[in-house]
């Protein structure tokens, strides 16, 4: 049905250890691993605006069972006048962050040149629907070494995607996990702001053994949206979910980016625990079962 990619370091056969069909091959960060047990819940806000506004964000996801702290000091704007982000007082507010949570830290970087700088706090670099073809950024990123999450272009086939993270992988990483995050086809923002793909959800497992994560968030710019999108992900396998998250529904109106889709802490633990369901029943794959 789908064409294996054999010649690609990111495929299967290239890794006999993993060449049997969803099997992950596992990315640790800290304490923490992606893809070998349960799903990984990633949540924070979606842009770092202020000390407070982090520091209460990080609390409320740690307090709610999420694993890894995320939030953009670096912001891909479509606008060049809308707020860009915090920058490098940003990841100071990170690093704050995990200091205080012991939360790993996954943050954007959106510059090649800037790497090394977002890099040395990052703990998991993330790469934007935006910035998916941005080839010397995949390359500079591989070449860091610490883990990447690649989310999916947009308007970019699966294709494109696996070949995005086998520019991460020839730069020297294979710690790679592949984020879906919507795609554009006919959602017009009046009910959802993208496609969520699940469907690419099993074509990456099959042709990678890379761990999976959806962000249904900016699928659904919507908050109502995010925890019926976020179970249907986790009925697909997922190995984690990127979730952004406000304090109270009356800060949406307040953020000075993605307000709409951040969900309550209240609501995040609900997923938290759909997701710790998930990990204790033992997913058996169809393919197995066939
Ligand atoms: C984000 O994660 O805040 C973001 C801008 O996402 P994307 O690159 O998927 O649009
Ligand atoms: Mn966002």
């Amino acid at each position: 049905m789908f064409p294996a990619l054999p010649h690609l370091k990111v495929s299967r056969p290239s890794h006999p250890e993993y060449a049997q069909p969803f099997r992950t091959r596992p990315v640790s960060v800290g304490p923490v691993t992606v893809g070998s047990s349960g799903p990984v819940v990633i949540a924070g806000p979606c842009t770092v605006e202020s000390r407070e506004q982090t520091l209460a964000i990080a609390r409320a996801v740690k307090a709610a069972g999420a694993k890894m702290l995320r939030g953009g000091a670096y912001k891909p704007r479509t606008s060049p006048y809308s707020f860009q982000g915090m920058g490098k007082e940003g990841l100071e507010i990170l690093a704050e962050a995990r200091a205080e949570t012991g939360l790993p830290i996954v943050t954007e970087v959106l510059d090649p040149r800037l790497v090394e700088l977002v890099g040395s706090v990052a703990d998991v670099l993330q790469i934007g629907s935006r910035s998916m073809q941005n080839f010397p950024l995949l390359t500079e990123v591989g070449r860091f070494g610490k883990p990447v999450l690649l989310k999916r272009g947009f308007g970019s086939t699966v294709e494109e995607w696996v070949y995005a993270a086998e520019y991460v992988a020839l730069g020297g990483t294979l710690d790679i996990l592949m984020c879906e995050r919507g795609i554009r086809t006919f959602a017009n923002g009046s009910y959802d702001r993208a496609t969520l793909d699940l469907a690419a959800v099993r074509a990456v497992r099959r042709l990678t053994p890379f761990p999976v994560v959806v962000d249904p968030t900016h699928a659904a710019g919507d908050a109502d949206l995010v925890p019926d999108l976020a179970a249907a992900s986790l009925a697909q396998g997922v190995h984690g979910l990127l979730i952004e998250v406000v304090m109270a529904a009356e800060d949406r109106a307040r953020a000075l980016c993605d307000g709409e889709q951040g969900i309550v802490p209240s609501v995040l633990r609900s997923i938290v625990e759909r997701a710790e369901a998930f990990a204790a029943l033992s997913r058996v794959e169809p393919e197995v079962l066939a």
